[in-house]
């Protein structure tokens, strides 16, 4: 079936669906988590063969959003009752219906592809949309289970999965969809985002950016490090909310990176049989990928970047070593642009001042992380930068929670995603307003002609 086929079934099935019940939808979200669960094994092996990770990890959030959303939705779908208050609702009601906006498209990424592809049309659904989702090309075993889940649990014209490359993106990108949703790069975020403007689509658009990390004199050293040699390897980095650069203080900084440098040779070359040789670390998606983040490790150090730690590249296997840089400077293209690889910049700072203007150096990012002890430091640091989303003394945790928005502001995205945010993100919120039927009980009405003391009146009201 042709993209613009599946949409226009979408678009005749949208009144349908959008008619569904809380019941109903309830329904379909729990044969959407059968229909993940009755393709276990081979989740599993498509992870493995697309980056050397099992891909039953991502399911576990799905899980949740689905539970959560199957949980609350009959609440969700409620009528909202409006505020009594302001003069244009006294003596009258006022609500706000939760209506679904019709067909939404959803691109998605290739790093974790199932839960990507899964969990925002989870808030499309419960909004009672009919969605079409695109998984990416660069993860095409996933994308292949992806549709196998979707015909499984869904009817071609509630939900439909087409495959392909930016072809076909842009072919969806023509029709008329009342929603495109996008999770990817800034670059293609652009793309999208122009082709919607042409049918006044709203946008969500979950992008990434450079996620900073900064750490206060006050911080526990050994437990930052712990955490963000985590939060950078999972994936081989490839998180969108993965840290990227860190700013420490100058007399704190080779201690950090001795700390850091100490936990990725304990998580993945225990033995000393080098990172390479891990079970538990991942490769890089393709080829170009691979390229892209060698070529940054290798600009920075063409230009005077010191590797305290990794900077080995197998193209042929996808390998890029966990990687520490110091010595990074703005000239340098890896201070500027997203690595999404295993790669750290460790910069130094003297004040705070410092460390919250490099951070604006850069567009606002995804997530932003603090490691402090002392509540003062946290909350400059939290008070004085901006960012979708933010751990303290953690990070990438903030991510899949649906009692919390997720989201980025500006470059690193817009709209928010997860639980009953979603929910509202993929809902038209139609006010409503009703005076009484019978007109007695109406409120008073001031039609003309109108006296000449009207305009004194008026000058009363905006003046008392
Ligand atoms: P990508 O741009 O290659 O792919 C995303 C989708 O866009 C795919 O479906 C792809 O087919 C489509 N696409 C690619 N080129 C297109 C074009 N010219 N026109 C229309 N569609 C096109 O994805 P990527 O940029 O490699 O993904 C990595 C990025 O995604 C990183 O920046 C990461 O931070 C970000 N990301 C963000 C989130 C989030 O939730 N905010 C989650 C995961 C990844």
């Amino acid at each position: 079936m042709s993209v613009k086929e599946a949409f226009q079934r979408l678009r005749a099935g949208a009144p349908k669906f959008a008619r569904t019940t809380a019941a109903e939808r309830v329904a379909k979200l729990q044969a959407l988590q059968k229909a993940v669960n009755d393709h276990l094994d081979e989740i599993d092996e498509a992870g493995m063969a697309e980056i050397n990770m099992s891909g039953l990890g991502q399911l576990l959030p799905l899980k949740e959003e689905i539970a959560w959303a199957c949980a609350h939705l009959e609440q969700w779908m409620k009528p909202g009752e409006a505020a009594a208050g302001p003069s244009g609702l006294m003596g009258r009601r006022g609500y706000v219906h939760h209506e679904p906006k019709g067909v939404v498209l959803h691109l998605a990424t290739w790093n974790a592809p199932v839960l990507i592809s899964l969990s925002p049309a989870v808030s499309m659904l419960a909004a009672g949309n009919t969605v079409m989702i695109k998984p990416s090309e660069l993860a095409p075993r996933s994308a292949e289970i992806v549709k196998k889940i979707i015909e499984q649990a869904f009817a071609p014209d509630e939900v439909a999965v087409v495959l392909g490359g930016p072809e076909v993106a842009q072919e969806a990108l023509a029709l008329p969809f009342n929603h495109v949703c996008y999770v990817g790069g800034t670059r293609v975020g652009k793309i999208v985002m122009k082709a919607a403007a042409d049918h006044f689509a709203p946008v969500t658009l979950e992008l990434g950016g450079k996620n900073p990390v900064i750490v206060d004199k006050s911080a526990d050293i050994e437990d930052a490090a712990k955490k963000i040699t985590f939060g950078r390897s999972i994936m081989a980095g490839q998180v969108c909310l993965a840290p990227d650069y860190i700013l420490v203080p100058h007399a704190q900084r080779d201690k950090l990176v001795d700390a850091l440098a100490a936990n990725f040779k304990a998580f993945y070359d225990p033995s000393g049989a080098g990172v390479k040789a891990s079970a538990d670390f991942s490769r890089i998606i393709n080829p170009n990928h691979t390229k892209r983040i060698a070529g940054l490790i290798a600009d920075a150090k063409a230009k005077g970047a010191k590797i305290a730690y990794g900077g080995d590249v197998d193209e042929g296997q996808r390998y890029i070593a966990p990687t520490i840089l110091t010595d990074v400077t703005d000239e340098m293209d890896i201070a500027f642009e997203e690595t999404f690889g295993p790669v750290l910049c460790v910069m130094g700072y003297d004040t705070r001042e410092e460390a919250v203007a490099e951070v604006a150096k850069r567009p606002k990012p995804l997530g932003l992380y603090i490691f402090a002890a002392d509540r003062d430091a946290i909350d400059f640091f939290l008070n004085n930068t901006r960012s979708g989303s933010a751990a303290i003394n953690n990070n990438v945790t903030q991510a899949n929670i649906p009692t919390l928005p997720f989201g980025g502001c500006n470059h690193s995205g817009i709209g928010r995603l997860g639980g009953h945010a979603g929910f509202l993100e993929f809902s038209n919120l139609r006010a409503v307003v009703e005076d009484p039927a019978d007109p007695k009980q109406a409120p008073p009405a001031f039609y003309p002609p109108y006296p000449a003391e009207a305009r004194m009146f008026l000058r009363a009201m905006l003046t008392s």
